[in-house]
Protein backbone atom coordinates (compact mmCIF):
# COMPACT_ATOMS: atom_id res chain seq x y z
CA UNK A 1 0.00 0.00 0.00
CA UNK A 2 1.59 3.52 -1.11
CA UNK A 3 0.57 7.26 0.24
CA UNK A 4 -0.28 9.32 -1.98
CA UNK A 5 1.07 12.85 -2.26
CA UNK A 6 -1.84 14.80 -2.87
CA UNK A 7 -4.02 12.62 -0.90
CA UNK A 8 -4.03 13.80 2.58
CA UNK A 9 -7.36 12.54 3.78
CA UNK A 10 -6.38 9.13 2.37
CA UNK A 11 -2.98 8.96 3.94
CA UNK A 12 -4.30 9.86 7.40
CA UNK A 13 -6.59 6.81 7.32
CA UNK A 14 -4.30 4.67 5.84
CA UNK A 15 -1.98 5.53 8.18
CA UNK A 16 -3.28 4.34 11.16
CA UNK A 17 -1.44 1.60 12.75
CA UNK A 18 -4.35 0.16 15.11
CA UNK A 19 -7.34 -1.44 13.14
CA UNK A 20 -9.53 0.27 15.59
CA UNK A 21 -7.86 3.16 14.27
CA UNK A 22 -8.15 2.43 11.14
CA UNK A 23 -11.90 2.07 11.45
CA UNK A 24 -12.46 4.94 13.33
CA UNK A 25 -10.54 7.14 10.61
CA UNK A 26 -12.58 5.69 7.63
CA UNK A 27 -16.15 5.76 9.51
CA UNK A 28 -15.75 9.36 10.24
CA UNK A 29 -14.05 10.89 7.63
CA UNK A 30 -16.68 11.89 4.87
CA UNK A 31 -14.77 10.24 2.17
CA UNK A 32 -15.44 11.24 -1.07
CA UNK A 33 -12.81 9.55 -3.21
CA UNK A 34 -15.36 7.75 -5.56
CA UNK A 35 -19.19 8.77 -6.38
CA UNK A 36 -20.52 6.59 -3.92
CA UNK A 37 -20.23 9.24 -1.61
CA UNK A 38 -22.40 11.22 -2.53
CA UNK A 39 -25.18 9.21 -2.10
CA UNK A 40 -24.13 6.92 1.14
CA UNK A 41 -25.68 7.00 4.56
CA UNK A 42 -23.20 5.58 6.49
CA UNK A 43 -19.52 4.40 5.38
CA UNK A 44 -19.53 0.79 5.85
CA UNK A 45 -16.44 -0.37 7.35
CA UNK A 46 -17.32 -3.79 8.78
CA UNK A 47 -18.66 -6.19 10.80
CA UNK A 48 -17.27 -8.74 13.43
CA UNK A 49 -14.16 -9.22 15.34
CA UNK A 50 -10.70 -7.59 14.05
CA UNK A 51 -8.94 -10.24 15.83
CA UNK A 52 -10.46 -13.14 13.33
CA UNK A 53 -8.49 -15.61 11.59
CA UNK A 54 -10.86 -15.49 8.55
CA UNK A 55 -11.70 -12.20 6.73
CA UNK A 56 -14.79 -12.46 4.47
CA UNK A 57 -14.95 -9.76 1.17
CA UNK A 58 -18.17 -9.43 -0.17
CA UNK A 59 -19.32 -6.15 -3.24
CA UNK A 60 -20.50 -3.35 -1.06
CA UNK A 61 -23.29 -2.50 1.30
CA UNK A 62 -26.64 -2.97 0.74
CA UNK A 63 -29.94 -0.64 2.13
CA UNK A 64 -29.88 -1.78 5.34
CA UNK A 65 -26.08 -1.83 5.55
CA UNK A 66 -25.92 1.82 4.66
CA UNK A 67 -28.51 2.65 6.96
CA UNK A 68 -27.03 0.84 10.13
CA UNK A 69 -23.32 1.47 9.03
CA UNK A 70 -22.61 -2.33 9.53
CA UNK A 71 -21.68 -5.09 6.98
CA UNK A 72 -24.05 -7.48 6.66
CA UNK A 73 -26.46 -7.12 8.20
CA UNK A 74 -29.39 -7.24 5.90
CA UNK A 75 -31.16 -10.43 4.59
CA UNK A 76 -28.08 -12.10 2.49
CA UNK A 77 -26.28 -11.18 6.02
CA UNK A 78 -28.40 -13.10 7.74
CA UNK A 79 -28.42 -16.00 5.49
CA UNK A 80 -24.73 -15.43 5.80
CA UNK A 81 -24.81 -16.19 9.74
CA UNK A 82 -26.94 -19.13 9.18
CA UNK A 83 -24.32 -20.64 6.99
CA UNK A 84 -21.23 -19.91 9.04
CA UNK A 85 -23.32 -21.47 12.21
CA UNK A 86 -24.06 -24.41 10.17
CA UNK A 87 -20.06 -24.98 10.64
CA UNK A 88 -19.49 -23.83 13.61
CA UNK A 89 -18.88 -20.26 13.17
CA UNK A 90 -19.74 -17.54 14.80
CA UNK A 91 -19.63 -14.75 12.20
CA UNK A 92 -19.48 -11.89 15.19
CA UNK A 93 -16.75 -13.54 16.70
CA UNK A 94 -15.05 -16.10 14.41
CA UNK A 95 -14.72 -14.03 11.22
CA UNK A 96 -14.48 -10.35 10.26
CA UNK A 97 -16.68 -9.19 7.16
CA UNK A 98 -16.12 -6.34 5.31
CA UNK A 99 -16.80 -5.21 1.11
CA UNK A 100 -14.66 -4.13 -1.53
CA UNK A 101 -16.22 -0.73 -1.58
CA UNK A 102 -17.05 0.98 2.05
CA UNK A 103 -20.29 2.40 0.46
CA UNK A 104 -23.71 1.89 -1.08
CA UNK A 105 -23.67 1.82 -4.61
CA UNK A 106 -27.31 2.80 -6.07
CA UNK A 107 -29.64 0.61 -6.47
CA UNK A 108 -27.71 -2.45 -5.06
CA UNK A 109 -25.83 -2.82 -8.58
CA UNK A 110 -22.32 -3.90 -8.69
CA UNK A 111 -19.07 -1.03 -8.08
CA UNK A 112 -17.96 0.15 -10.51
CA UNK A 113 -14.12 -0.09 -11.47
CA UNK A 114 -13.31 3.24 -10.81
CA UNK A 115 -14.98 3.42 -7.45
CA UNK A 116 -13.48 -0.38 -6.37
CA UNK A 117 -9.91 1.60 -7.41
CA UNK A 118 -10.35 4.52 -5.49
CA UNK A 119 -11.57 2.17 -2.43
CA UNK A 120 -9.10 -0.52 -2.84
CA UNK A 121 -6.08 1.55 -0.29
CA UNK A 122 -8.96 0.92 2.55
CA UNK A 123 -9.06 -2.43 1.76
CA UNK A 124 -6.14 -3.08 1.66
CA UNK A 125 -5.22 -1.73 4.48
CA UNK A 126 -7.53 -4.09 6.33
CA UNK A 127 -6.17 -6.84 4.95
CA UNK A 128 -3.01 -5.59 6.37
CA UNK A 129 -3.97 -5.09 9.98
CA UNK A 130 -6.16 -8.25 10.26
CA UNK A 131 -3.66 -9.86 8.91
CA UNK A 132 -6.01 -13.06 8.21
CA UNK A 133 -5.13 -16.56 7.69
CA UNK A 134 -8.04 -17.15 5.37
CA UNK A 135 -10.24 -14.55 3.29
CA UNK A 136 -13.13 -15.68 1.96
CA UNK A 137 -14.52 -13.51 -1.48
CA UNK A 138 -18.01 -13.49 -1.61
CA UNK A 139 -18.90 -13.87 -5.50
CA UNK A 140 -16.66 -13.53 -8.44
CA UNK A 141 -17.08 -9.28 -8.62
CA UNK A 142 -15.29 -9.24 -5.56
CA UNK A 143 -12.32 -11.48 -7.09
CA UNK A 144 -11.92 -9.01 -9.89
CA UNK A 145 -11.53 -6.20 -7.76
CA UNK A 146 -9.26 -7.54 -5.61
CA UNK A 147 -7.14 -9.59 -8.77
CA UNK A 148 -8.26 -7.64 -12.40
CA UNK A 149 -5.38 -9.48 -13.98
CA UNK A 150 -6.31 -12.96 -13.01
CA UNK A 151 -8.18 -14.65 -15.74
CA UNK A 152 -11.89 -15.54 -15.65
CA UNK A 153 -13.10 -17.53 -12.78
CA UNK A 154 -15.04 -20.79 -13.11
CA UNK A 155 -17.79 -20.68 -10.04
CA UNK A 156 -19.03 -24.24 -10.96
CA UNK A 157 -14.86 -24.99 -10.73
CA UNK A 158 -13.13 -23.31 -8.52
CA UNK A 159 -15.41 -22.06 -5.29
CA UNK A 160 -15.02 -23.80 -2.19
CA UNK A 161 -11.13 -24.32 -3.06
CA UNK A 162 -7.96 -22.83 -1.94
CA UNK A 163 -6.62 -20.37 -4.43
CA UNK A 164 -3.45 -17.75 -4.94
CA UNK A 165 -4.03 -14.34 -5.74
CA UNK A 166 -0.53 -12.42 -7.50
CA UNK A 167 -1.19 -9.34 -5.59
CA UNK A 168 -1.35 -11.24 -2.08
CA UNK A 169 1.24 -13.24 -1.80
CA UNK A 170 1.33 -15.64 1.24
CA UNK A 171 -2.87 -15.22 1.96
CA UNK A 172 -4.83 -18.20 1.06
CA UNK A 173 -8.10 -17.33 -0.63
CA UNK A 174 -11.21 -19.14 -1.13
CA UNK A 175 -14.28 -17.88 -3.53
CA UNK A 176 -18.05 -18.63 -1.68
CA UNK A 177 -21.14 -17.95 -3.47
CA UNK A 178 -22.39 -14.51 -2.46
CA UNK A 179 -25.23 -15.27 0.03
CA UNK A 180 -27.40 -13.16 -1.84
CA UNK A 181 -26.82 -15.17 -4.75
CA UNK A 182 -28.74 -18.08 -3.22
CA UNK A 183 -31.44 -16.40 -2.37
CA UNK A 184 -32.55 -15.53 -6.06
CA UNK A 185 -31.56 -18.98 -6.93
CA UNK A 186 -32.20 -22.00 -4.45
CA UNK A 187 -30.24 -24.26 -6.87
CA UNK A 188 -27.25 -23.12 -5.54
CA UNK A 189 -27.18 -24.15 -2.36
CA UNK A 190 -25.97 -27.67 -2.64
CA UNK A 191 -23.07 -26.34 -3.79
CA UNK A 192 -22.50 -23.50 -1.52
CA UNK A 193 -22.54 -26.26 1.36
CA UNK A 194 -20.00 -28.14 -0.24
CA UNK A 195 -17.80 -25.34 -0.38
CA UNK A 196 -18.22 -24.20 3.23
CA UNK A 197 -17.62 -27.74 4.42
CA UNK A 198 -13.99 -27.04 2.38
CA UNK A 199 -13.72 -23.84 4.72
CA UNK A 200 -13.93 -26.03 7.95
CA UNK A 201 -11.88 -28.65 6.83
CA UNK A 202 -9.05 -26.16 6.22
CA UNK A 203 -9.49 -24.50 9.15
CA UNK A 204 -9.56 -27.60 10.72
CA UNK A 205 -6.37 -28.86 9.44
CA UNK A 206 -4.83 -25.37 9.90
CA UNK A 207 -5.78 -25.99 13.72
CA UNK A 208 -7.65 -22.73 13.43
CA UNK A 209 -11.42 -24.20 13.68
CA UNK A 210 -12.54 -22.79 17.11
CA UNK A 211 -14.85 -25.74 17.52
CA UNK A 212 -12.88 -28.65 15.93
CA UNK A 213 -15.51 -31.01 16.62
CA UNK A 214 -16.47 -32.59 13.43
CA UNK A 215 -20.08 -32.01 12.14
CA UNK A 216 -21.93 -34.46 10.34
CA UNK A 217 -20.64 -34.15 6.77
CA UNK A 218 -24.53 -34.50 5.23
CA UNK A 219 -26.98 -31.45 5.64
CA UNK A 220 -27.90 -28.72 3.83
CA UNK A 221 -27.40 -24.74 3.40
CA UNK A 222 -29.80 -23.07 5.85
CA UNK A 223 -33.45 -21.88 4.61
CA UNK A 224 -33.07 -18.10 3.89
CA UNK A 225 -34.25 -15.88 7.14
CA UNK A 226 -37.29 -13.71 5.58
S1 LIG B 1 -16.76 3.82 -1.64
FE1 LIG B 1 -14.77 4.06 -0.63
S2 LIG B 1 -13.63 5.53 -1.92
FE2 LIG B 1 -15.82 5.71 -2.46
S3 LIG B 1 -16.56 7.39 -1.17
FE3 LIG B 1 -16.96 5.45 -0.06
S4 LIG B 1 -15.17 5.16 1.29
FE4 LIG B 1 -14.61 6.70 -0.25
Amino acid sequence: MQFDLFDADRNRIVGATTYEDFATRLRDSGCQRCALGKTRTHIVVDRGNPAAKVLVIGEGPGGEEDAQGKAFVGRAGKLLDSIMTAIGLDTNRDLLIANVVKCRPPENRAPRTEEARACLPFLQKQIALVAPRIVCLLGATALKHLDPDRPEFAMGDEAGKEIELAPYPRIPFMVLYHPAALLYNANLKPAMWEHVKALRRWLEQEGLHPNPRKAPESGRVPAAHA
